[in-house]
């Protein structure tokens, strides 16, 4: 399915349930569908489901809350980074619903989402919309250079991989995707790739009034989605 298409199903059914903002696995399953590289995930309801998918995706492995109750997820106890065997992560899973369980209804739990652990350089990538000048995309390198130094730029969307680039050289930190004292440059023509490809989704999706696509990994091999949030 394209991305537009998936995107009208996961936003009737946030307007449904009455939520202006889409979960992190729907904003995955709208970004897949502009091919934008996403953590390989599923959400999950029981350990023993858990496990299934663990073997599949590969150790380590992160589990996330997922429930329309919940926002940020590790200012709760929502994140669990770093599972590296299926007897930690069925004891990790049954920890995580009983934390939930008690707090928040039935219906806003949806399942913990048993999720690939990747690695690289933290990226930020934010889009706002201005109802004169429409999507203002802001890209910065994450963690201190964003919160201390508000190391971000900001271009209208539609924006080419050209422009993405212009962007990302922008940056003070851009010297850490870079090749960095040593360290293997990473892909940063597929991180141009990902912001193109979210102009183009915004160019479809006029409903979307901000996007919060944090972190972005970003390797020596690819640019990957870790975390995502939208509102509509
Ligand atoms: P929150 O809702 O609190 O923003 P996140 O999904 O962003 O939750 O997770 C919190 C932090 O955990 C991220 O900023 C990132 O550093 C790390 N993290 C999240 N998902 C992954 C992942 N799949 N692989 C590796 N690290 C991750
Ligand atoms: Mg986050």
């Amino acid at each position: 399915m394209r991305g537009e298409e998936r995107a009208r199903r996961i936003f009737s059914t946030a307007r449904e349930e009455k939520r202006s903002y889409v979960l992190e696995y729907e904003v995955k399953e709208i970004l897949k569908g502009y091919d934008i590289d996403v953590t390989k995930e599923v959400v999950c309801k029981t350990a023993d489901e858990a496990a299934q998918v663990a073997k599949n995706i590969g150790f380590p492995i992160v589990l996330k809350i997922v429930s329309t109750e919940v926002v940020h997820k590790s200012d709760s106890g929502g994140v669990k980074l770093g599972i590296k065997s299926e007897e930690e992560l069925k004891t990790e899973f049954d920890k995580m619903l009983a934390l939930y369980n008690g707090k928040f209804s039935a219906d806003a739990l949806k399942g913990i989402s048993v999720q690939e652990m990747v690695s690289g350089e933290e990226v930020i990538i934010g889009v706002l919309k201005d109802s004169q000048f429409g999507h203002m995309m802001m890209v910065g390198m994450g963690g201190v250079f964003v919160e201390v130094f508000k190391d971000v730029a900001y271009r209208l969307a539609p924006i080419t991989e050209a422009e993405a680039m212009e962007m990302l050289k922008e940056l003070k930190g851009f010297r850490l995707l870079d090749g960095y004292r040593g360290r293997k440059p990473a892909n940063v023509k597929s991180l141009c790739e990902t912001l193109s490809r979210v102009s183009t989704a915004l160019e479809e999706l006029p409903e979307i009034k901000e996007m919060d696509l944090n972190p972005v990994f970003v390797n020596d091999k690819r640019a990957v989605i870790a975390d995502g949030r939208i509102f509509i």
